[in-house]
């Protein structure tokens, strides 16, 4: 169970020396049973104190990086049940299948599409994250040539090795040294085989059962025998199941701090039916999945999954924004338009958008809203003329450009007498209210 802030202060040094940024030794033990401060902010805890801590303050869902290299993937830590409480850490992976009785060519082609599957929506990097290398065909020889193929067209894509054959494991995980690879897995069967083997190769290891008991039971087996980093499979395949198991681990694991389904939850959702295999995506994005592995990879479907999966792992609190610039769109010339607008992500990447597809070089000066939209920021006076008017001034821009004309939104043409007033010797030019008339109000200024 989770310590109470009271329980956690005894264990505390109690000179209040405020090194740890706090006023006294109990306001830090209540940050650090609200799990809003880590104990290694407090420089002078005990070394017992750290072992008990260190156990109890560890986020409920194990955190652990899956794969090596930039497209590692981070999982677990998450402490909430529901995205409004906090938020949610870790967005999961999605792992395509690639089946071992595949032809060498199908192997390397659809690895390729796993690299080639990255899109850039709103500014953030969206993927298949990983590869599933099922070993269907029972042989540890394919299974290893199949896991070279897919190390040589795949370099650097995290990869599951799913066999329960404990000789396939071995042999496909070497391939995967120091790659940090995941083996699914680890069944009531072998378990004892393959902690082994994911620890001599320094493995996470897929912990599959038929239940809840099951699991946790299996899971507890294991970390007996030294593997700390798990994820586990309930055995959960249809729609309902999902949600019920996905649900019951996460509250196990955040209410109750129920260590052994404190971890990552990996689900296989491959169907025939792509729309079925959607549906079923949806359900374990939303309902605390790490891992999804698909059947295939299908553009429709990933622009569908990835960007539920954006929305859910988006912190509610901070609204997403764009830095504080004036961004050169094309490569302008010192006559390029200039337009302003403000930093809320969407309205930047839709306002660039449309200029980059309007082909007319421009720079467009971002102002800092807090990331808020331009109608919003201006009701809530932080898009106003004075403060335009400062911003564009500090901005520096006036010296790179050979007219003196800003563009701004439609929606805020109300403002242009006034920027005018606060910017002398500038004209203020209204463009359209809405971005996707960027490209024909361009086209009209010749
Ligand atoms: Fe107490 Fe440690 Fe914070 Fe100092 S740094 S106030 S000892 S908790």
């Amino acid at each position: 169970m989770a310590l109470t802030g009271v329980e956690i202060f005894k264990l505390l040094p109690k000179t209040n020396c405020k090194k740890c940024g706090h006023p006294t030794c109990l306001a830090f033990a209540m940050k650090l049973a609200q799990r809003q401060a880590t104990l290694d902010s407090c420089p002078d805890v005990s070394e017992e104190a750290k072992k008990v801590l260190g156990e109890a303050s560890a986020p409920p869902v194990r955190p652990m990086t899956f794969g090596a290299g930039d497209k590692a993937v981070k999982m677990g830590e998450e402490t909430v049940l529901f995205r409004h409480d906090k938020k949610f850490v870790n967005p999961c992976a999605f792992a395509v299948e690639i089946k071992d009785t595949l032809s060498e060519a199908d192997i390397a082609a659809i690895a390729e599409e796993v690299v080639k599957s990255e899109i850039d929506r709103v500014g953030q990097k969206l993927r298949i994250d990983a590869i599933a290398l099922t070993n269907a065909s029972g042989d540890a020889g394919k299974l290893e040539a199949a896991a070279k193929t897919v190390a040589a067209k795949a370099a650097g894509v995290p990869v599951i090795i799913n066999t329960q054959n404990t000789q396939a494991a071995e042999a496909a995980v070497k391939v995967f040294s120091d790659k940090r690879p995941l083996i699914y897995g680890a069944t009531a069967a072998n378990f004892e085989a393959m902690a082994n083997i994911a620890k001599a190769n320094k493995a996470i290891l897929g912990v599959g059962a038929s239940g809840l008991d099951e699991l946790s039971t299996l899971t507890d087996k294991i970390k007996g025998l030294g593997v700390e980093d798990m994820v586990i499979d309930s055995g959960a395949r249809k729609a309902k199941e999902i949600i019920e198991n996905n649900t019951l681990i996460r509250r196990a694991a955040i209410k109750k701090n129920f260590k052994p389904l404190g971890f990552p939850i990996i689900n296989f959702i491959q169907r025939e039916d792509s729309l079925h295999e959607a549906l079923l995506g949806v359900i374990a994005i939303t309902k605390y999945a790490s891992i999804v592995v698909l059947s295939s990879i299908e553009k429709w479907k990933n622009l569908a999954l990835f960007t539920l999966r954006q929305n859910i792992y988006t912190d509610p609190q901070v609204p997403m924004q764009v830095e504080q610039k004036v961004y050169p769109i094309g490569e302008p010339k010192p006559e390029s338009p200039l337009f302003i607008t403000t930093n809320f992500s969407l309205t930047y990447f839709i306002v660039s958008g449309e200029i980059e597809n309007s082909k007319v070089a421009s720079r467009l000066a971002v102002m800092d809203c807090e990331g808020l939209s331009v109608l919003t920021a201006w009701a809530a006076g932080k898009f106003t003329a004075s403060k335009i008017a400062q911003f564009i001034t500090e901005s520096g821009v006036e010296k790179d450009i050979a007219t003196k004309e800003l563009i701004i939104p439609g929606y805020v043409a109300i403002l242009s007498g006034s920027i005018e007033d606060k910017l002398p010797g500038w004209k203020i030019t209204v463009g359209p209210r809405e971005a996707n008339a960027i490209p024909a109000f361009l086209r009209s200024r010749g």
